[in-house]
């Protein structure tokens, strides 16, 4: 795990602030980089490979001018996507230059094989979370089998679960498996992209069953509670997220609606975040009511809401704190004055007795209210 300066939390934090007091997500803080269209799957909830054939990925250095656009803005968590960015043959010398940068790295793939056929242990060293995809869509159920392997490269293993109509009930099997194996899982729904099969399933039982799950098996699923409740509502997406797609153009105000924007190679993106034509692309976001439920843009924001801190960063915590092993605290009994010193206390405290909690039992986190205009 990378460490990153103190300044860089600080100055993200101020723009979630800013978010907050102007009461929209104008700053994102989570970006998912697809480096490329091309990928050995053909899944059919997923419209990428359709062109994988004649898809011709960035340059290296192309590739490199988005990252240094995304290092200067407020994103502070960077995810590889594609299609598979394993693919990429300059993929090493990217993972290098991105392990300059002052982010976590997301690196999610689907590739059967991988210790055979990519130099993974070499790749974790600049990997600080490894995702990687395994459900009935992508058809490579036999990975679970795999799942200890995985954790042998340095990165923090999280298993991809895509959940489709058919799928939900399948679910806990592969989140008692992933307990099982000491690995997390994030569990999200198909959903419907333009030119293929509507797998989205019913939004209200995959709330139930999420839920259920994470008490169940507390601290292996980290999509977050609010995922879970926003799912269900008529408008809880928001733009704390975004998607820059293999050819550097920026998807706004997301991926599902297929609109794209500026490119991060030439156009500074924080800059365009305060333009007229990004604010009125969020405002038709808050009144979208496809409830897509694709996943970053409904669960982002739950981990830098102070009401939902807690139960949002648990899964990640014991790993933050102990590398990954199970920490040992007793409470003090005369109560912390600073709050963040509660915050921390009472997460190791939940997360050594009995890992993620009833989310009744946590600490209700102070709010920062937006001022008041006349
Ligand atoms: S593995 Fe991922 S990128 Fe590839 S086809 Fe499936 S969903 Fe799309
Ligand atoms: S609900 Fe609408 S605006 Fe929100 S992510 Fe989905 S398609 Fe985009």
């Amino acid at each position: 795990m990378r460490k990153i300066p103190k300044k860089r939390f600080l100055d993200v934090a101020g723009m979630i602030l800013r978010n907050k007091m102007a009461k929209e997500a104008i700053y994102p803080f989570y970006c998912s980089f697809k480096l490329t269209r091309r990928c050995n799957f053909t899944c059919s909830f997923c419209n990428c490979w359709h062109v994988k054939n004649k898809w011709i990925d960035m340059p290296t250095e192309d590739v490199k001018a988005v990252l240094d656009n995304l290092a200067r803005s407020s994103v502070i968590v960077c995810s590889f996507e594609g299609g598979d960015p394993l693919v990429r043959d300059d993929i090493l010398e990217l993972l290098k230059y991105q392990y300059e940068k002052p982010w976590y790295l997301l690196f999610t793939t689907s590739e059967r094989d991988m210790q055979q056929r990519y130099p993974m242990a070499e790749y974790g060293k600049y990997i600080d979370f490894l995702h990687i995809s395994i459900d009935e869509g992508h058809k490579n159920l036999d990975m679970y089998d795999e799942l200890e392997e995985y954790t042998k490269w340095g990165s923090i293993v999280t298993v991809q679960i895509v959940v489709t109509k058919n799928d939900v009930g399948a679910l806990e099997e592969k989140i008692r498996r992933c307990h099982d194996a000491g690995v997390k899982a994030v569990v999200m729904c198909a959903v419907h992209l333009k030119n293929t099969k509507d797998h989205l399933p019913d939004l209200w039982s995959m709330s139930r069953v999420g839920l259920e799950m994470k008490k169940k098996y507390p601290g292996v699923i980290i999509s977050p509670d609010g995922y879970f409740n926003r799912i269900t509502w008529d408008h809880g997406c928001d733009t704390s997220s975004i998607i820059v797609d293999a050819d550097g153009f920026l998807w706004y105000p997301c991926r599902v609606l297929e609109e794209k924007t500026i490119n991060l190679i030439d156009s500074d993106l924080m800059t365009y975040l305060e333009s007229p034509d990004a604010r009125e692309r969020r405002q038709r976001m808050a009144a979208c009511d496809i409830q897509c439920a694709w996943y970053q843009y409904y669960a982002t924001q739950s981990f830098v809401n102070p009401r939902e801190l807690l139960s949002a960063w648990m899964p990640y915590y014991r790993d933050l704190l102990n590398k990954g092993k199970q920490p040992v605290f007793a409470a003090s009994p005369i109560a912390p004055r600073d709050p963040r010193d509660l915050i921390h206390a009472q997460i190791v405290q939940e997360s050594a007795i009995r890992g993620l909690p009833a989310s009744r039992s946590l600490v209700e986190l102070p709010t920062i209210d937006a001022s008041r205009h006349p």
